[in-house]
């Protein structure tokens, strides 16, 4: 089976772990230091924590920026569902935000009407890889006074406004699961513009330890003296995972330059196929593609998908509107709540898209479906 996405892994990545493997840490060491100062040249000098998922991420930049129970966090319901759970783990309600017709991400109007003195977040996706519009979302996030968040699962390496992902908003998370843009196998890392932010994010991923002495209660204990001020949890990222981390990040200008090969490829091979719309694309952002989304009109997704898996092709729905999992049914909330993100959902399908897929298998997955609609 062709998969819709897949991890890149050479020789230097290998070489990278073994190196890892042979010295002196397996977990908290140098390659984690390393691998952060280089996700930082990805956003802009933004400093970022490494985490062990983007799950991991979600909960500890919530975390960061205070959530707490009673507090709302407006969000797309066109994502995985984590980027809500990890709020609601943290006793906040979700509020969804519909999405925009086109490019599936978070719609700023959608988010004005619902945003008020209880909103602590406005938690954006950049969807496919596409980013949001994020001038539109800090001026309704500086007007309320919550906190910009952004689901940067699928856009590390992408830019709006000529400003790259991980600058935009307040605290940016990453995933680094192995379909997304660079990999660790599992792991995560967020971005906090504030100190403040940075610093409660750095001790909430080991148990909230404080061990600077400045900051301790008690700084007149004796070396081994740690303090926990704040609950956290143990997200730490282990050095051998952040040495593959590091050694993706110096391949991910060419991992993006192929997907946006691939899509273009797409966009070109696929223009004129009946039933399908393409994805969209604002002037002012450069993706970088994780997805490509396309919609299958006249009702025909779920024949299309069932076709081209039977035909040895991947392809996957993203997403399913977070709100229609039981869970959140289950806390009264209801189909309808988001029309367009539904109409997005039902229509869409995502095809095969990564940096080793070869012209040829992307030409396959072209003639298939061109073959179904036609
Ligand atoms: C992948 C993903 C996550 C979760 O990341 P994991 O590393 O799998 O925990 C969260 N949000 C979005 C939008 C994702 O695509």
């Amino acid at each position: 089976m062709l998969p819709y996405g897949r991890q890149s892994i050479d020789e230097s990545d290998v070489e990278a772990v073994a190196e890892v493997l042979r010295g002196d840490w397996l977990t908290t060491g140098p390659a984690v230091a390393a691998f952060e100062a280089e996700l930082a040249l990805w956003t802009g000098g933004v400093p970022c924590v490494s985490v062990t998922s983007g799950t991991a991420a979600l909960h500890v930049a919530y975390a960061a920026a205070g959530v707490r129970a009673g507090d709302e966090v407006v969000t797309s319901p066109l994502t995985f569902v984590a980027t809500a759970a990890t709020a609601a783990l943290l006793g906040a309600r979700p509020v969804f935000a519909d999405v925009q017709p086109d490019t599936g991400n978070l719609d700023p109007d959608a988010v004005a009407s619902l945003a008020g003195c209880r909103t602590r977040v406005i938690m954006a996706v950049d969807y496919a890889g596409h980013p949001a519009d994020y001038d539109e979302l800090r001026e309704v996030a500086d007007r309320v006074g919550a906190v910009l968040m952004a689901d940067a699962a699928h856009s590390i390496g992408a830019a709006y406004k000529d400003r790259p992902v991980g600058a935009l908003a307040d605290l940016t998370t990453f995933s680094f699961f192995p379909t997304k843009a660079v990999t660790t196998a599992e792991g995560g890392a967020v971005a906090a513009l504030a100190p403040e932010h940075h610093r409660r994010a750095a001790r909430f991923r080991n148990h909230g330890l404080v061990k600077d002495p400045a900051d301790q209660r008690a700084p007149d204990v004796g070396g081994w003296h740690q303090e926990v001020h704040e609950f956290g949890l143990n997200y730490r990222l282990p050095d051998v995972l952040c040495a593959l981390g590091l050694s993706q990040l110096r391949r991910l200008t060419r991992f993006r330059a192929r997907r946006s090969e691939l899509v273009a490829r797409y966009n070109t091979l696929l223009r004129d196929v009946p039933g399908l719309t393409l994805p969209a694309q604002r002037a002012y952002v450069r993706p970088n593609w994780h997805l490509y989304p396309v919609r299958i009109r006249e009702g025909r997704r779920r024949e299309v998908y069932d076709r081209m898996r039977a035909a040895g092709i991947g392809v996957q729905v993203n997403y399913l509107p977070a709100y229609w999992h039981p869970v959140f049914e289950d806390l009264g909330y209801r189909r309808g709540l988001c029309p367009r993100a539904e109409a997005y959902y039902a229509e869409e399908l995502s095809l095969p898209l990564f940096p080793d897929m070869s012209d040829a298998q992307q030409d396959r997955v072209v003639e298939t479906l061109a073959s179904i609609l036609a």
